[in-house]
């Protein structure tokens, strides 16, 4: 790919400055990328109704042609051209989490080109609550199709260093409005089964959605309770470059302590040849954690640990995500 020089622009997260927004949403409308926060992550936009700057964030994320994208809309006229129309359980959820992390997958407007849903007849779509998004999504007036802004695999970004750290030189410009606020990647629904199948869990719990809108059913490798799945089972994802090793039991840590993040408890301890570097501490909340999780994989990623061990968080549906993202992590091969 040839190199493009890559722009950070600050931009306030509250009260997006209207200069900004407006250069940001020329990129796209010229059919370039912009990175740019979300209330879960950063996300990597192009229009989504112009498949030659669709394939852009593939080619610059290095993500398979088969791994559709996210489209991210302002309100509900835009979002009737990325559907081809939603039913009453998508109104309900709407109402209750949108704005907000929660995607859903739905069937396809023929707007949509094919390249974005990787060819199949369905869409994600969602409303991020995040004012510089809805600012972004606004003034360029097109929905944006917009996956995390990473290198595919690797950890997604909650800061705009982290975006530069994986696609400087690959994309035209980021917008840094600070770290993002929940840290991990959007909660995917699927709506066109019965009952809606749950493709990937995030910041919206099952229980939440299930008091909205009666039982849904998880995705056959999606970890609930008891032991880790085996290797291969999961989609190696959101991985450090560093291995990185779950654990149950605490013994393990006498013989070869390289690195720890334990929840459960307030320690956080990085050992570096014997030596203790950190004693910051990583939040016992589900939430606190998950918002901090990747942040906290970059640092020690960047340590050059030998190994990154990591307590399995607790087994109950509520560190969901949470589990989510650290067993594809751990997951080896790619
Ligand atoms: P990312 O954009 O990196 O947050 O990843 C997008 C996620 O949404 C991936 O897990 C996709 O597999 C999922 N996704 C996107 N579109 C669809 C779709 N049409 N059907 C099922 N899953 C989807
Ligand atoms: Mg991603």
């Amino acid at each position: 790919m040839i190199s493009r020089r890559t722009l950070i622009l600050p931009i306030d997260p509250n009260g997006p400055e209207p200069g900004g927004v407006r250069q940001a949403a020329d990129v796209l409308r010229s059919g370039w990328l912009v990175a740019f926060p979300t209330e879960t992550v950063y996300g990597l936009g192009a229009n989504a109704l112009d498949p030659d700057a669709v394939s852009r964030i593939f080619e610059a994320k290095g993500r398979p042609a088969t791994n559709p994208l996210i489209v991210h809309v302002c309100d509900e006229s835009m979002l009737s051209q990325v559907v081809a129309d939603w039913p009453a359980v998508a109104a309900k959820l709407i109402s209750r989490f949108w704005p907000g992390p929660l995607t859903l997958v739905l069937p396809k407007n023929p707007a949509i080109p094919d390249i974005v849903t990787g060819g199949g007849p369905t869409v994600a779509v969602r409303m991020p609550a995040h004012p510089v998004a809805l600012a972004l999504i606004r003034e360029s007036r097109m929905p944006l199709a917009a996956p995390s802004a990473n290198r595919s695999s690797e950890l997604s970004p909650t800061t705009a260093e982290h975006v530069w750290k994986g696609l400087e030189g690959r994309i035209d410009l980021i917008l840094d409005a600070g770290p993002t606020q929940s840290g991990i990647e959007s909660t995917v629904l699927d709506l066109t089964t019965h009952p809606p199948t749950l493709l990937r869990p995030g910041p919206i719990g099952v229980a939440e959605i299930e008091a909205r809108i009666g039982p849904i059913q998880r995705k056959r490798d999606t970890p609930r309770t008891g032991p880790l799945p085996s290797p291969g089972m999961l989609e190696r994802h959101y991985a450090p470059n560093t291995p990185l090793e779950l654990f149950a039991d605490r013994a393990v840590l006498e013989e070869r302590a390289s690195a720890l993040v334990a929840s459960g408890q307030t320690v956080k301890k990085v050992l570096l040849g014997g030596i203790d570097h950190s004693a910051s501490v990583m939040p016992t909340h589900h939430d606190q954690y998950a918002a901090r999780l990747f942040a906290e994989l970059h640092d020690l990623d960047s340590l050059w640990l030998n190994r990154i061990l990591i307590e399995m968080p607790p087994e109950t549906d509520d560190w969901l995500a949470v589990r989510d993202r650290l067993t594809r992590a751990a997951t080896e091969g790619s």
